[in-house]
């Protein structure tokens, strides 16, 4: 089958470095696929999980959001954090989920109530992921 190049980048590391049959990203404005020779193209992403099939078989990665860039038939993701299934650390991620959650429920001006939506939504998708090792 055709394949495209898939580059999964964060500040730290490169999290994918595959030649894959098919991505599909978690873009602002909802899932894309993206397959061999697709046109130039540039995304926003959100906090999510981007799948790509490698020899048939799904694998899942973690994007905090970034941007998704087709060129050529290389996919790059630039996420600020991004990871694959098992290097997922589900006991921090439930850690997280909590801490978010106690912050929501607490509704008062210390509380900054989009940035621990934020968290929650990580914590979650990371969860989602992690279960996918
Ligand atoms: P935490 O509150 O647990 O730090 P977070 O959502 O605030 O979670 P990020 O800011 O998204 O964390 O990530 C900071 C760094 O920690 C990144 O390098 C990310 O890959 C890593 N990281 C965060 N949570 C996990 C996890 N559950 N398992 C593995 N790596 C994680």
């Amino acid at each position: 089958m055709a394949t495209l190049r898939l580059e999964v980048v964060t500040p730290d590391k490169t999290v994918v470095k595959s030649e894959v049959e098919m991505v599909v990203c978690p873009g602002v404005e909802g899932e894309f696929g993206v397959l061999s020779k697709h046109i130039s193209l540039l995304s926003a992403l959100k906090i999510g999980v981007l799948r790509y099939r490698i020899s048939s078989k799904d694998e899942y990665v973690f994007i905090s959001g970034g941007f998704a860039d087709v060129n050529n038939n290389v996919l790059t993701v630039l996420a600020e954090s991004a990871e694959i299934a098992c290097d997922i650390d589900t006991a921090r991620a439930q850690n997280a989920r909590e801490r978010a959650e106690k912050r929501m429920a607490v509704q008062d001006d210390t509380v900054d109530a989009a940035r621990a939506e934020a968290a929650l939504q990580r914590a979650i998708m990371r969860l989602n992921v992690a279960v996918r090792r």
